[in-house]
């Protein structure tokens, strides 16, 4: 699909548009954007882009070396309908000024660039990745005093209610207790028109949808968008979470992908499924376990072996750590299975050869998509490349194994601390063919590195319960 400049500035004419909203990722995976007036932006403007001051973006360019350009991508554009007046928002790739070339520290360049990769490792022409990216939705209730405290009134529970204490609270009616959202009818259920009209609105928006549920934790939603190619389905994970978080508000909800908002109910996660395909052909599909082909067991081994570097990537925050415990069907265990959920790495039941793919459990919705999708890409293609075989799989409930078979499986990282250092000790498979770059990588870990500190040097509320009067 090439759409040119002519095509977009004659849907401008014809549907009367009167903003187009320049659209680009930062390194931690916020949308951000700029908005022009359609009659400002011209062929030359939709073909080479235009200026802007990067510099303020984190991580990005040092002041005295600030200008870059922000090109449209015309085969990305979506129509925005939370605008008052019509509105494209259309994605943009960053732009050196001085040679043309892709931005090295811009995400989407990353994905681009992946994709481009695997083509040259003759193994596959195509990447597909079908995300999940879980969320919560809580009441935003601002009081009288204006002081917004959204985040201390949850529209579903009261308390966490696993603890015995829901009986000490009198009648809590019809919300769910933890764990139980996954998924009696409303009014249970009691935000199922707003999922719907996500689901609705992501559809006009030309997402290819197919479903949406109750999660299970009180408060907590998915919505099924089908998969896609590497860069275009990143794409679509910043479309859903906009469009999450902007129909919640609309009904005085607040959305948010943080991982692990209530501490005894499950977390969200953003399971990732992959699969190469070459010529039309799904390469993952074979005669090994589960009907998988050596590549894809390699692939898997790939990502088993880098895994704990990739956890920089696909579960970037402090609080991601806080989800991968066990209990709450988040997966600790760096191992493969077909049949059950525990394991990191999940092979969906009964798929046909088209539907092979694996299913990366660990990450988690605030992952930069463009950045963990290309990273696991390049973890299996490593995988691949040196036949990295990934043992045997993992049948049984994971957490249920004894001890002494325990010690022997890895985890995934206990921390953002932890994942930062794997990332320093393991990231040269990153780098081939250029798709990620070492000062890239250096300037993410800072940004991540302070957001460590931060939480490590603030004294926490649990610390005073502790210990005030120790
Ligand atoms: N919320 C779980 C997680 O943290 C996943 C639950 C599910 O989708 N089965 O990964
Ligand atoms: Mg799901
Ligand atoms: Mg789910
Ligand atoms: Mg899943």
């Amino acid at each position: 699909m090439t759409t040119t400049a002519k095509d977009i500035i004659k849907r401008i004419k014809d549907e009367e548009i009167e903003w187009v909203d320049l659209r680009f990722t930062d390194p931690r995976g916020k949308w951000q954007h700029l908005q022009m007036c359609s009659g400002a932006m011209g062929e030359d403007e939709f073909e080479d882009g235009l200026m802007f001051d990067g510099s303020s973006i984190e991580g990005w360019k040092v002041i005295n070396e600030s200008d870059m350009i922000l090109r449209p991508d015309l085969d990305a554009v979506y129509s925005d309908p939370f605008s008052a007046t019509p509105m494209l928002a259309v994605f943009c790739d960053i732009v050196e000024p001085g040679d043309g070339s892709l931005y090295a520290r811009d995400p989407r360049s990353t994905a681009k660039r992946a994709e481009a990769f695997l083509k040259t490792t003759g193994l596959g022409d195509t990447v597909y990745v079908g995300p999940e990216p879980e969320f919560f939705m809580f009441d935003d209730v601002r009081f009288e005093d204006g002081y917004d405290r959204s985040y201390f009134k949850i529209d579903d529970i009261e308390l966490p209610t696993n603890t015995g204490r829901e009986y000490e609270m009198g009648n809590l009616g019809h919300r769910p207790r933890a764990k139980g959202g996954y998924f009696p009818v409303p009014p249970v259920d009691s935000t199922m028109d707003v999922r719907a009209e996500m689901v609705s609105t992501l559809l006009e928006m030309g997402l290819p949808m197919d479903k949406h549920h109750h999660e299970v934790a009180a408060a907590q939603h998915e919505l099924g968008v089908t998969f896609g190619t590497l860069t275009q389905t990143a794409d679509r994970v910043q479309v859903y979470k906009y469009v999450v978080q902007m129909v919640a508000q609309a009904y005085g909800k607040t959305a948010t992908f943080m991982p692990k908002p209530i501490k005894d109910d499950n977390g969200s996660g953003m399971h990732t499924h992959m699969s190469i395909w070459d010529n039309g052909k799904p390469t993952f599909a074979g005669n090994g376990y589960a009907g998988l082909s050596d590549n894809c067991l390699y692939f898997i081994g790939g990502v088993i072996k880098h895994a704990k570097a990739l956890n920089a990537f696909t579960n970037p925050t402090t609080n991601s750590y806080k989800r991968l415990v066990p209990g709450f069907e988040a997966p600790v265990l760096l191992a493969y299975s077909s049949r059950n959920r525990s394991a990191s790495c999940r092979i969906p039941y009964g798929s046909g050869d088209k539907a092979k793919r694996v299913e990366f459990r660990f990450p988690d919705p605030l992952a930069n998509p463009y950045l963990s999708f290309s990273a696991l890409l390049m973890a299996g293609i490593d995988g691949i490349e040196n036949r990295l075989h990934p043992g045997d799989a993992m049948d049984k409930n994971l957490y249920d194994l004894p001890p002494e078979e325990l010690a022997n499986v890895p985890t995934v990282c206990g921390s953002l601390r932890e994942a930062l250092e794997s990332l320093e000790e393991d990231y040269e498979f990153l780098l081939k063919g250029d798709v990620f770059y070492r000062e890239q990588i250096e300037a993410y870990a800072a940004l991540k590195w302070e957001e460590n500190a931060r939480l490590e040097t603030t004294p926490s509320p649990v610390e005073y319960d502790m210990y005030y009067s120790s």
